[in-house]
């Protein structure tokens, strides 16, 4: 191969084009990542955290497949905290903060040693385009590198415009200039483009903070780390701060509110409505008179804080103004104003279920780029973009993710089918079956998937393999072990006394009874590890929705492997509404499944589109 010859070329390295091209490379594709610094590589571009609810089920599906993002998580991690906890684990989200400069060490660390992958630092300037399909990339300096298939994760620097109050500036974030010329080449391919915003709050200086008139949050004491690898935390554990505004606060903001850029009208993008500025919560929440902020260090060695809930695009002075008017940070030091960024979007029902262009052979786009916010969501996108331009590459089958199987999967159908009207974001509640979809199972759903394409290291496959079998072998054991009604006696349960003989299985299904309470009453359970009785209790306490639960997820699976040919003419179906039809025809769904899910569709129009496929 030339030396300007890889299979898949990856464009940025922000979260999606980091686990792309380490994705693409672990398939065995020569992959080349491209960005515009090589300190890029593993840059957070705004909060210290990685994980929560519905975005700490995506890290851990992408460790499952055995991507990057988890253990690079575990190598910084400085305060852990499962969200949550007191509901069931169904809706449990690992979280934790973040040492801004572990993490990217670690992760360029991690991409410098990876096998077959090449670190270009450049400007991507065109894409080339040969019998209507991508085939590599051109660069600021003319420069062509070419590939058989691209995948491109340029953030939120297509035409990125920095706001700062009345203030603007093209950047792509602060100290990043913008990607002017790929915008205008992305144009050019004619796609459904769009225009979103999204904020970061001033970063303080923590020398300035009263820490000590502040209330702290420490971590959990037994911390839930991301990786399936992993086994203990690396870095020291720190404590965050809390602090609230209060009335003064919201004055100064609303006393200021036209010289927002948010409120003065230079913004045009929608927001993220999960994750307001300052300014969107004094306006929309103006019976409230005081709002939580969460006081987080952005490192071990590092004086920058991050006061997570006040982002905003207000002017520097009126910043000022009211992050002195906090409790705490009377005399606080902002050490980088807060902004508003405003960005283009592909809409993504451009794409199919693998993140390649409908219109454009071998281009996969992922990340912010597609409509979505936040570092887990580019993140896991670049996973399926890597694996499958990776599988393009070598002529391999592609590896697609539903909505029974992952939270990705979830993603990857909202977005192609729905598309975007603000950006988005992960939650539980957008997963139809999230008492499967669990971060605590991520590994059992998804490394066999990944095995099979051929993508998972041989530690983890044997590690899986172990975890598997002794749980197989546990869960064996406690559905023949019968648990005396002594035993429910003692544990204090309430049976109605219906005379039942319970397995212990059975017994696990009852939400007060823990692993740790039998196996230290019957012997046969006390030679199962704890890690494995307790992951057997998960699975015990939703068996018998699950059980319910099959028939629709047996009945998504049967729409979903009706396949609707990508030519199919939704123009022959003479009583399908015109409405209708230019909705199929945007999204063009891969499935039957897919097409139920498109807005508006009528079972009338399914039975149709069924009846013709036939
Ligand atoms: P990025 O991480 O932005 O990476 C893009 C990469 O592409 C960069 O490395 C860049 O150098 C490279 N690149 C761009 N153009 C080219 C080119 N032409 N050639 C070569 N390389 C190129 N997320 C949240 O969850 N909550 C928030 O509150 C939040 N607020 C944010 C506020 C701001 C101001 C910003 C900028 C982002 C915010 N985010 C937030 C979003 C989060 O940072 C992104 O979702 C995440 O980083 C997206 O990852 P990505 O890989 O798609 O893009």
């Amino acid at each position: 191969m030339k030396q300007n010859q890889f299979d898949v070329v990856v464009v940025g390295g922000g979260h999606a084009g980091t686990e792309a091209a380490a994705a693409s490379a672990r398939l065995g594709a020569k992959t080349a990542l491209i960005s515009l610094r090589k300190s890029d590589f593993g840059v957070m571009s705004c909060n210290p955290a990685i994980g929560g609810l519905g975005k700490g089920h995506l890290v851990r599906e992408i460790d499952a497949c055995d991507g990057i993002m988890g253990r690079m998580a575990d190598k910084a991690g400085i305060q852990y905290r499962l969200l949550n906890r007191k509901k069931g684990p169904a809706v449990q989200g690992p979280r934790a903060q973040i040492d801004r400069k572990l993490y990217r060490d670690a992760m360029q660390e991690e991409l410098k040693h990876t096998e077959n992958l090449t670190l270009i630092e450049a400007e991507v300037s065109d894409f080339i385009i040969e019998n209507g399909a991508a085939t590599g990339v051109v660069l600021g300096d003319g420069t062509e590198i070419r590939s058989i298939a691209t995948v491109l994760t340029s953030g939120t620097f297509l035409r990125g415009v920095i706001h700062v109050g009345q203030d603007q500036k093209p950047g792509g974030r602060m100290g990043d200039k913008p990607s002017v010329r790929l915008a205008e080449r992305i144009d050019d391919l004619g796609l459904a483009l769009g225009r979103l915003k999204t904020g970061t709050p001033p970063r303080l200086d923590g020398r300035t903070i009263n820490w000590d008139i502040l209330d702290k949050q420490p971590g959990d004491t037994d911390p839930t780390l991301f990786s399936f690898l992993s086994t203990s935390v690396t870095a020291q554990q720190i404590s965050c701060g809390i602090t609230h505004t209060n009335l003064k606060t919201h004055e100064i903001i609303e006393a200021n509110l036209e010289r927002s850029a948010m409120y003065g009208g230079s913004i045009g993008g929608v927001g993220p409505r999960y994750c307001p500025s300052i300014e969107d919560k004094v306006v929309r929440f103006s019976e409230k008179d005081s709002h939580q902020v969460f006081l987080e260090p952005e490192g071990l060695d590092d004086h920058t804080v991050y006061p997570n809930g006040i982002s905003t695009s207000l002017p520097v002075d009126v910043q000022h103004e009211y992050v002195q008017s906090i409790y705490g940070l009377e005399n606080v030091q902002i050490l980088q104003p807060g902004y508003a960024i405003e960005y283009d979007y592909v809409d993504p029902r451009e794409l199919n279920i693998n993140l390649e262009l409908r219109s454009l052979e071998s281009l996969y786009l992922a990340g912010q780029i597609n409509g979505t916010t936040g570092y887990e969501e580019a993140a896991a996108q670049g996973l399926v973009a890597g694996l499958n331009a990776a599988a393009k590459a070598l002529g391999k089958d592609g590896i697609s993710f539903g909505r029974s199987d992952s939270y990705i999967g979830v993603m990857v159908d909202d977005l192609t089918t729905r598309g975007v009207s603000e950006p988005y974001r992960m939650f539980t509640s957008r997963a139809e079956f999230r008492l499967s979809l669990r971060a605590d199972n991520a590994d059992q759903r998804l490394t066999p998937k990944a095995m099979a394409t051929g993508s998972v290291s041989e530690e983890r496959q044997r590690l899986f393999e172990g975890k598997l079998n002794s749980l197989e072998n546990a869960l064996a054991l406690a559905k023949e072990t019968v648990v005396t009604h002594q035993v429910f006696s003692e544990l204090d349960v309430d049976l109605k006394l219906d005379g039942k003989k319970r397995t212990a299985f059975q017994a696990l299904s009852l939400k007060d009874v823990s692993f740790e309470q039998l196996a230290e009453r019957i012997p046969e359970l006390s030679e199962i590890e704890a890690e494995i009785g307790n992951q057997m209790k998960r699975e015990a306490l939703y068996s018998n929705y699950i059980a319910r639960q099959k028939k629709d997820v047996e009945s998504l699976q049967r729409d979903e492997a009706m396949k609707i040919p990508d030519d199919f003419d939704y123009n022959t179906l003479a009583s399908l509404s015109s409405e209708l039809k230019s909705k199929l025809n945007r999204v063009r769904p891969h499935s039957l499944g897919q097409a139920a899910r498109v807005e508006g569709m009528t079972p009338a129009a399914l039975t149709l589109i069924l009846a013709k496929v036939r």
